[in-house]
């Protein structure tokens, strides 16, 4: 690593190739300056995991050749699926003008082809390599300390996720808090193309993108998901660590429950297991939000714990937050100054976008939604009865059906 400069210093050093690492090193070596990305798998992806759907802009603003990566499907039907016991109702939006918003893909191949443009625009890319912890000298960032050697640069680009070791090692985050942080877990199932456009009603490789809520994950902060890549279908969820903690319950569990609702269980039918994963996901939202650069140093992407819970916005909150942290970067390079005075600047750009813009306008969601779980499975069930009378021709006289149903979704919660 790093051979090309025989100081061990470059310009920018990037930890991290997700989503947010890529994206700011791309941005630098744009700019016509050296940047190192620097990841500990062997290979961009390998230890990554996600649901499945990335929002087109960003991947369109950073690569605009995106398309050329390896899409599973792109997403044409987006549903919400209510669900009780046993029944469901799934709400779900069509639109062949916004056939483009969204698509699926996997983390192996997106973060990989991700890093391969980024190396043909000039990325120096170090996989197989650990960061250790940073080199802070007179409180300001100058460096790296991997396994084996020192490497040193004017600016460090911390973009090494949900658990950001490093940003807690400089004191710009602190331990997350289980009510902070959600659990993912997913299974990959195989099902044949053709069985899965069937049963999705999906045609052309268009795909699906489906979020789930009440039946088995009622009484928790939890919410489901159902991707459909082109010959498999990514089934699962993600539930508040505090959740799990407080009702003794294991994620796995809760997965199994999830896929045997009829709901589930009737799209996954004779399907093979290909992979289970689990990540966390930050969830606390602009509360949470740490200090997002000192001297020498910016974090982005889920290091700096910039996710959307509402919109399932993560990775493409990565990309924009890791481009406007490449480009202050840049902006620090042409001033000849790393301090905070400069850095400041990606605060800046990412309070006038729509990252920190629409992280304000949930703020409170989290606490509210977690105030309020048991109503979210109340309203489900509640739902899904009403529905269940309103389909129901069985000679039996409506109103007083109706009554009984009124009567008891105002006394019996
Ligand atoms: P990461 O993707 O976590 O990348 C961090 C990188 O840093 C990794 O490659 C890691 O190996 C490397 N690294 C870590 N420490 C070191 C170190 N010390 N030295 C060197 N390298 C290091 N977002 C969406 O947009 N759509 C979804 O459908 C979606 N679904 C999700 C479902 C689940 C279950 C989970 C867990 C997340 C989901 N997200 C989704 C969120 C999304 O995955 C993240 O927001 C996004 O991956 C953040 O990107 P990042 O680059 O900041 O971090």
């Amino acid at each position: 690593m790093l051979q090309e400069n025989q100081q061990n210093k470059t310009d920018v050093i990037v930890v991290g190739a997700g989503p947010a690492g890529v994206s700011a090193a791309v941005t630098v070596a744009r700019g016509s300056k050296n940047v190192v990305l620097v990841e500990r798998g062997n290979f961009a992806g390998a230890k990554n995991m996600y649901g499945g759907v990335i929002y087109s802009h960003a991947a369109q603003e950073v690569f605009p050749n995106y398309k050329e990566s390896p899409i599973e499907r792109f997403v044409s039907t987006h549903s919400y699926v209510i669900m009780s016991e046993n029944d469901s109702t799934i709400v779900s939006y069509k639109n062949p003008a916004h056939n483009e918003n969204a698509f699926i893909i996997t983390r192996a191949n997106w973060d990989k082809w991700c890093v391969e443009q980024a190396i043909k625009e000039g990325v120096y890319y170090a996989p197989n390599t650990l960061v250790k912890e940073l080199i802070v000298k007179e409180g300001k960032v100058i460096g790296i300390r991997t396994d084996v050697e020192e490497y040193y640069a004017d600016v460090v680009i911390i973009a090494d996720g949900v658990n950001s070791l490093l940003a807690k090692q400089i004191g710009l985050r602190k331990d997350i808090k289980p009510k902070n942080v959600f659990m993912g877990v997913k299974e990959v199932i195989k099902l044949p193309s053709e069985v899965i456009d069937q049963r999705f009603g999906l045609i052309n490789q268009t795909g699906c993108a489906m979020e789930l809520v009440g039946g088995p994950l009622k009484d928790l902060f939890a919410m489901g998901i159902i991707y459909t890549n082109k010959d498999s279908v990514a089934v699962g969820l993600g539930v508040a660590l505090e959740d799990l903690k407080n009702n003794k319950t294991k994620p796995y569990e809760l997965l199994e429950k999830m896929k045997k609702h009829p709901f589930v269980s009737d799209l996954i039918q004779d399907g093979e297991l290909l992979e289970y994963s689990a990540h966390l996901i930050p969830e606390g939202g602009y509360n949470c939000l740490p200090k997002l650069y000192t001297d020498g140093a910016m974090v982005t992407g889920d290091a700096a714990m910039l996710v959307n819970n509402v919109h399932f916005e993560g990775t493409n909150f990565a990309m924009i937050s890791g481009k406007y942290a490449g480009e202050t970067a840049l902006e620090a390079l042409a001033k000849n100054d790393f301090s905070q005075n400069i850095l400041c600047l990606y605060k800046k750009k990412l309070d006038n976008s729509f990252i920190l813009k629409d992280l304000r306008t949930y703020k409170n969601v989290v606490k509210t939604l977690t105030e309020r779980t048991n109503s979210i499975g109340y309203y489900s069930n509640k739902l899904n009865e009403f529905l269940e009378i309103f389909t129901t021709a069985d000679g039996v006289e409506k109103k007083g059906k109706f009554q009984k149903f009124a009567k008891h979704f105002f006394t019996k919660r």
